[in-house]
């Protein structure tokens, strides 16, 4: 095979495009006059092996670097070019001086596959990456698609993800960022929601497809805890470019629960150079947190704001038609047989948390495997208030439709049928608005149960109920009533 640094002028137009990566590293890692004055003057000359070399304009400026900036320029080239690759600087009218990266451990550890070409010049066949200190990620090399990253859990596909409107935007940046990842404008790509709602599922998923698609051939899935605790491991280990090196070479990076972030100043700084380095080379940021960005306590400003110049797209509780194919996808997974009427129960029971609602399939498939009794809606029951804390009798339409009715004394069918006259036209746009606010009913299913109206005018009666209770106090007093007589039914 021919080696496309042998020629002197593919070395240099190397050398030039792996210092460009540098510069862009480290312009956001020091102050811009520093910048100007130390690093645009530093010019790359060619490649020696695993040499970048760099030419500077005095014995002055070299020592200036070395006592400055050895340790920022230390990282950024194993990040940039990979463990063992050292710099040599010119200078004028001198010889080659070769510096820093003095036999670190990294060089020490480097793999034994020759990896003398630096990955981010490799387009087919990158060289194995390690982390020195735990090895976790593999990546896909001459074609082999088995081999996925250790951390990403194979489990959690899009195959697998069923859509609907509460994970709509959601799903689809996913999917976006998965099929084109750090080439979309969602980037950092940050979901959240409350737990169980399944950000780790989509973030996975995204992970998966990527990296089988060949699309990203490096990924690190971490959580927010452990890239905190081998931050404070490097540090103690004096591996601290080993751990930069691991995160900055990534294609893809994938951080669950960035609210666990809070309060750890240190891990949030070296984050934050991970972050601009990884998006100054184009590289893909998926993160979750459990509130929306500008929302994220104890996280440094500057942090919030890189992640809020992405796409933040959130994850609310699943309507009960999503429930019910959640739960049917799971059932088939756990190659379980449910009656419809148990699946319609556990879907209305568990609202709010598909961890949940998956355990409780999960307990009733052990306890009928194991005593044999069948799987009623009563089991169910019993199980559901083991699982459960915050159990809820699903309210429904009819019934909503009915109390309003009552309430305002007009006849049920009149909400069903094309009359305008205001009375009606209120009292169906609070039943309207009711059922979307306590019944987690699409606006589909809403729209359906009223005269089959569709779903843009449900969202426009839930707008008018909503700005009438603000600026109306009668009509924020009835539907607290309401509110109180339909909560009454739900015990
Ligand atoms: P989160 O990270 O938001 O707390 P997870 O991603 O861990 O939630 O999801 C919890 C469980 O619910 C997982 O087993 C996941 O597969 C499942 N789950 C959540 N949402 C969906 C969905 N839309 N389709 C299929 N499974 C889902
Ligand atoms: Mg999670």
């Amino acid at each position: 095979m021919t080696n496309p640094l042998q020629s002197p002028d593919a070395g240099s137009e190397q050398a030039k495009e792996l210092w460009q990566q540098c510069l862009s590293i480290l312009k956001e890692s020091v102050p811009p006059l520093s910048f100007k004055t130390w690093f645009e003057p530093v010019k790359a000359l060619r490649i020696d092996n695993d040499h970048l070399v760099l030419a500077i304009p005095s014995q002055f400026f070299y020592d200036w670097l070395d006592e400055h900036y050895s340790e920022i320029l230390r990282t950024t080239i194993l990040t940039v070019c990979g463990p063992g690759w050292k710099i040599t600087y010119n200078i004028p009218s001198d010889d080659d001086h070769t510096v820093f990266l003095k036999e670190s451990e990294s060089t020490k550890e480097e793999p034994a596959e020759p990896a003398a070409l630096p990955a981010s010049l490799q387009s087919a066949t990158p060289p194995p990456l390690v982390d020195p200190f735990t090895p976790r990620f593999l990546i896909r090399m001459n074609g082999n698609t088995n081999a996925l990253p250790r951390d990403l859990n194979p489990r959690y596909t899009f195959a697998n993800f069923v859509k609907g409107e509460s994970n709509q935007l959601a799903h689809a940046a996913a999917m976006a960022v998965a099929n084109n990842p750090g080439g979309t404008t969602f980037n950092p790509l940050v979901l959240y929601g409350g737990s169980g709602l399944g950000k780790t599922h989509l973030v996975h998923a995204v992970g998966n497809q990527a990296f089988v698609s060949g699309k990203a051939r490096r990924i690190a899935y971490v959580t927010s805890e452990r890239f905190t605790t081998e931050f404070i491991e490097s540090i103690q280990r004096d591996k601290t470019s080993e751990f930069s090196y691991y995160y900055r070479s990534v294609d893809l990076l994938i951080v669950d629960d960035i609210q666990f972030f809070a309060g750890k100043d240190k891990t949030q700084d070296s984050f934050f150079h991970t972050f601009n380095a990884l998006y100054q080379l184009g590289k893909q940021i998926v993160l979750t947190s459990d509130v929306p960005p500008k929302d994220l306590e104890g996280l440094d400003e500057r942090l919030i704001s890189r992640f809020q110049s992405g796409l933040t797209a959130d994850i609310q509780a699943p309507d009960l038609e999503t429930r019910l194919a959640i739960l049917q996808k799971k059932c088939e997974e756990h190659n379980a047989r449910l009656s419809g009427e148990v699946v319609q129960y556990l879907a209305s029971a568990v609202t709010k948390n598909i961890r949940e609602l998956e355990g409780c399939l999960v307990r009733l498939i052990a306890h009928t495997s194991l005593t044999a009794r069948p799987i009623t809606v009563d089991l169910a029951r019993e199980i559901v208030h083991l699982v459960v804390k915050d159990v809820s009798t699903p309210l429904t339409i009819d019934q909503i439709q009915c109390v309003v009715c009552r309430y305002y004394d007009i006849p049920e069918e009149q909400l069903r049928s094309k009359t305008r006259k205001k009375e009606i036209v209120i009292a169906r746009q609070i039943a309207m608005y009711l059922s979307k606010e306590m019944t987690n009913s699409s606006l589909k299913t809403i729209g359906m149960f009223f005269g089959g109206r569709d779903h843009s005018t449900v969202i426009h009666s839930y707008q008018t109920v909503e700005d009438l209770s603000k600026k109306d106090s009668s009509m924020h007093h009835a539907l607290e009533d309401l509110k109180r007589k339909l909560s009454a039914l739900r015990t």
